[in-house]
C-alpha cells in the first residue's frame, strides 16, 4: 500500500496547470498567482517629495542649525511650488508636497517657531543635505520590474499594482472544484434523518475546504448508491478541473464509485492509502481532470481533503509550495497510542516562546468530527503501541 508520501507525489505528478487569464484588478485575485512580470509606468514617487511637515530649505544658510528665515511660499500636496528658495529664505511645506527647486533639505515644523510678518525662527541640529526628502524614483523607477510572475498576491501587492496603474492583470484563476456526496442514507441537512438516514455534512464542510484553498466550490448535490444515480452526476462533475466525491469507495457492497469512474474513463492512479484515517481513498484522472473519492467518514474526508485535494488545488494555482503545511511540534501532555497505521489524530497546536506545542483531543475515531471542534491540528502518530511522552517531538498537518 501506498505511503501518504508516495500518493501525494502522484497527485502532484498529475496536476496539468490550467491557461492563465487576464482578469480586471479587484480583491478576488486575493491569494492568486500572478501570471505575468509586472513593470512601473512611473517614476515612484514621481518627484522629490517631502516626508514631513515642515520648511523646505538651503543647509547652507543654517550651518549650524540655527537662523532666522524669511517664508516666501507654502505648498500643500497636491500642488506644485512656483517660486524657487534663495539665500536667507524657506517655503512651507506639508507632507507629501514637492520640494521646491533651490532648497535640499526640510527641517521639522517642531524645530520652528513663526516669528513677526514672514519670518521664522529655526533651531534643529545642523541640517544634512536630503534630510526629510525622498527623492524621485527612490522606490521605484519607470520600466523596472516590481513584481514578478509566480507571485502570491497579497494586499501590498494591490497597493503596488494600483500605484503603477494596472486595471487588469494576467493571473492563474482560482479552479472550480465540483463537489459530489454520494449515500442512499445521505439526506439534506434541512430534513430531519428518518431510520438509518443522516445529514450530508460532508458536503458543506468540503465546499468551506475547498473554499480556504483557494478553490471555487460548485456543489452538485447527492447520488444514491445505485449507478443510475451516481453516472450523470459524476459525467457532470468531470467538467470541472477537479471532481471531489465523498463517500462509496470502501469495499462495501455498494461503494460503486470507483467502477462509475472507470466507465467513464478516469483512469485510476491510487485507491488505498497507509494511513488512518482515511485508507480508502481513491485518485484518478481524466485527461486534465483530477478525481479524488474519499471515504464518507467525516473525518477521514476531512483529512484526506487536506493531504491530498488541497495540494492539487494550489498546484493547479500555480503555488510553488503547494503544502500541505506541516510543523514539528513537541507533545505537551504525555498519550498512549496504539494503531496498525500511521494515525492522523485531532489535536491543538500552539505557539509558545519554545516553539510549536501540540496536544492531542479526546477522539473516538473517523465517525467523531464533533472531536474535531476547538482544533486545528492533526499530529501524526506513527503505527504501533506507544507510550508517547509529553516534549517529544511529532509532525504535526495544520489545518487553518
Ligand atoms: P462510505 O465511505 O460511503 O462507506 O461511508 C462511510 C461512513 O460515512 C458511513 O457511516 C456514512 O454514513 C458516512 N457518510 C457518508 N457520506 C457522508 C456525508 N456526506 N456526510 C456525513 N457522513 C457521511
Ligand atoms: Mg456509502
Amino acid at each position: 500500500m501506498l505511503s501518504v508520501a508516495e500518493a501525494q507525489a502522484l497527485v502532484i505528478q498529475h496536476v496539468r496547470p490550467l491557461t492563465p487569464q487576464t482578469v480586471p484588478l479587484s480583491s478576488a485575485a486575493l491569494g492568486l498567482v500572478l501570471a505575468e512580470d509586472v513593470a512601473s509606468d512611473i517614476d515612484m514617487p514621481p518627484f522629490d517629495k517631502s516626508l514631513m511637515d515642515g520648511l523646505a530649505i538651503r543647509c547652507a544658510d543654517l550651518p549650524e542649525g540655527h537662523g532666522v528665515l524669511t517664508i516666501i511660499e507654502e505648498v500643500t500636496a497636491g500642488t506644485m511650488p512656483q517660486m524657487t528658495v534663495g539665500a536667507g529664505q524657506a517655503i512651507r511645506i506639508m507632507t507629501g508636497a514637492p520640494i521646491p527647486r533651490g532648497a535640499d533639505a526640510v527641517v521639522i515644523v517642531e524645530r520652528t517657531r513663526a516669528m513677526d510678518g514672514d519670518r521664522i525662527q529655526v533651531d534643529d541640529r545642523p541640517p544634512k543635505p536630503g534630510q526629510n526628502i525622498l527623492p524621485r524614483g527612490k522606490e521605484m523607477r519607470k520600466g523596472e520590474t516590481v513584481l514578478k510572475a509566480g507571485a502570491v498576491l497579497g494586499p501590498q501587492d494591490f497597493g503596488v499594482l494600483a500605484s503603477v496603474g494596472r486595471t487588469s492583470i494576467m493571473l492563474h484563476a482560482a479552479p472550480e472544484v465540483a463537489l459530489l456526496s454520494t449515500g442512499d442514507e445521505i439526506v439534506e441537512p434541512s430534513q430531519t434523518p428518518g431510520p438509518g438516514q443522516i445529514r450530508n455534512g460532508n458536503g458543506l464542510m468540503l465546499l468551506a475546504q475547498v473554499t480556504r484553498a483557494g478553490g471555487l466550490p460548485r456543489f452538485l448535490g447527492i447520488a444514491g448508491d445505485q449507478v443510475e444515480s451516481l453516472r450523470p452526476l459524476i459525467a457532470e462533475g468531470l467538467q470541472s478541473p477537479i471532481l471531489v466525491l465523498s463517500g462509496g469507495v470502501s469495499a462495501g457492497k455498494l461503494d460503486l464509485v470507483p467502477g462509475v469512474l472507470q466507465e467513464l474513463d478516469v483512469q485510476p492512479h491510487f485507491h488505498k492509502v497507509h494511513m488512518k484515517p482515511g485508507k480508502p481513498v481513491y485518485f484518478g484522472t481524466r485527461g486534465s481532470t483530477m478525481v479524488f473519492g474519499l471515504p464518507g467518514n467525516p473525518v477521514s474526508a476531512l483529512v484526506c481533503f487536506e493531504l491530498f485535494v488541497r495540494p492539487a488545488i494550489r498546484r493547479l494555482m500555480d503555488y510553488e509550495e503547494p503544502g500541505p503545511s506541516m510543523v514539528q511540534a513537541l507533545l505537551a501532555q504525555d498519550f498512549s497510542y496504539t494503531s496498525d497505521r500511521p494515525t492522523y489524530h485531532p489535536a491543538v497546536l500552539r505557539d509558545s516562546e519554545a516553539g510549536w506545542r501540540v496536544q492531542a483531543v479526546p477522539w473516538f475515531g473517523s465517525p467523531d468530527l464533533r472531536g474535531l471542534i476547538s482544533t486545528n491540528a492533526f499530529i501524526v502518530f506513527p503505527a504501533g503501541d506507544h507510550q508517547h511522552r509529553a516534549g517529544q517531538r511529532f509532525s504535526v498537518l495544520r489545518t487553518e
